[in-house]
């Protein structure tokens, strides 16, 4: 298998001060975890020695710990890793306040940020609050998109016109219907037979669990597949190993799910129905069909390509 480069989603705390209905870390959240700061600058010392190349802080809102943060992004400048912080940008209440954060991030050598905006967020978050960050990150030469969490449906089109009419950078990323929004209705989405391939950023919470995919990591508990360890017991390296060398992993992120679950049986008109997480949920979130794909990995699966 050809290398991939190391880059980790990376959770310092599950503390958040908002509480968004879409959710999908609200089970994590609940808890309250959070990672010593002494752990965590000897993790990103061990992940420069061991190749990884950016680290996202996620999970929860990891702008509540400014300090810590910021000394942890500085110790990535230093170690030439790339850095990004998501966040909901509650703190841009006014541009002065907002100037002096972006400007200290930026100082401190954060390569980027990401803002996140959605008609859940935006409950909680004044519209206002992600223009002045962007605006800062404008004015300050920091590299900045917006995170547009959306269902697709009608209902957030004033939203996307909001971000159009203030000329900002963003990116509809698709909500997932897990955690809080387990239960949601799924509006029909309109697609054709596309390939699914998932590019899996690992994740690492702060109870120091890794994960081969940030978004529903830890979700897949029948069959815990996408869960790699934990750091007490094994090293950076071998856990990245781990993802690295996973043959299922590999073929989800060069074949794609849809051809995964065309081998296994899907029919076509099923599979055009599922969302990409969820797809990835019916294929190996099932002991039965996680043990055929395991075994014919190798052989038959591998195969199934054009
Ligand atoms: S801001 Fe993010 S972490 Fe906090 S409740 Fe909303 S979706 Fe969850
Ligand atoms: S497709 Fe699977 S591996 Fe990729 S983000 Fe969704 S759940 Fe994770």
């Amino acid at each position: 298998m050809p290398p991939i480069s190391r880059q980790i989603a990376f959770g310092y705390s599950t503390q958040c001060n908002i509480k968004c209905d879409h959710c999908v870390a609200a089970d994590e959240l609940s808890q309250n975890v959070k990672m010593e700061f002494n752990t965590a600058k000897a993790i990103i010392e061990e992940m420069a020695r061991y190749d990884v190349t950016g680290i996202s802080f996620t999970a929860g809102e990891p702008l509540l710990f400014f300090n810590d943060i910021r000394n942890l992004i500085q110790l990535c400048k230093q170690n030439g890793i790339y850095s990004r912080i998501v966040t909901n940008g509650y703190w841009a209440k006014t541009q002065e306040h907002s100037d002096n954060i972006v400007s200290e991030l930026m100082l401190s050598g954060l390569a980027q940020l990401r803002i996140s905006f959605s008609r859940w967020h935006q409950k909680h978050i004044h519209q206002g609050n992600i223009v002045n960050a962007a605006s800062s990150c404008q004015k300050y030469g920091l590299d900045y998109f917006i995170s547009f969490v959306t269902d697709f449906s009608g209902h957030d089109d004033s939203l996307e016109q909001f971000l159009r009419d203030n000329k900002l950078k963003f990116f509809p990323e698709p909500m997932m219907y897990f955690g809080r929004a387990g239960g949601f209705d799924r509006p029909r989405i309109f697609t054709d037979y596309h390939p699914n391939m998932c590019s899996m950023n690992a994740y690492l919470s702060p109870d120091l669990d890794m994960f081969a995919c940030c978004d529903a990591g830890n979700r897949f508990t029948k069959t815990s597949f996408l869960f790699l360890g934990n750091l007490k017991d094994q090293s950076i390296d071998a856990l990245f190993q781990k993802k690295e060398k996973n043959m299922l992993f590999y073929l989800i992120r060069t074949m794609g799910l849809t051809n995964i679950a065309s081998y296994l049986g899907f029919k076509s008109s099923e599979i055009v129905k599922y969302r990409k997480c969820e797809l990835c949920e019916k294929l190996f979130n099932s002991v039965e069909n996680l043990s055929i794909l395991e075994k014919s990995a190798k052989s038959g699966l591998i195969n199934w390509r054009r």
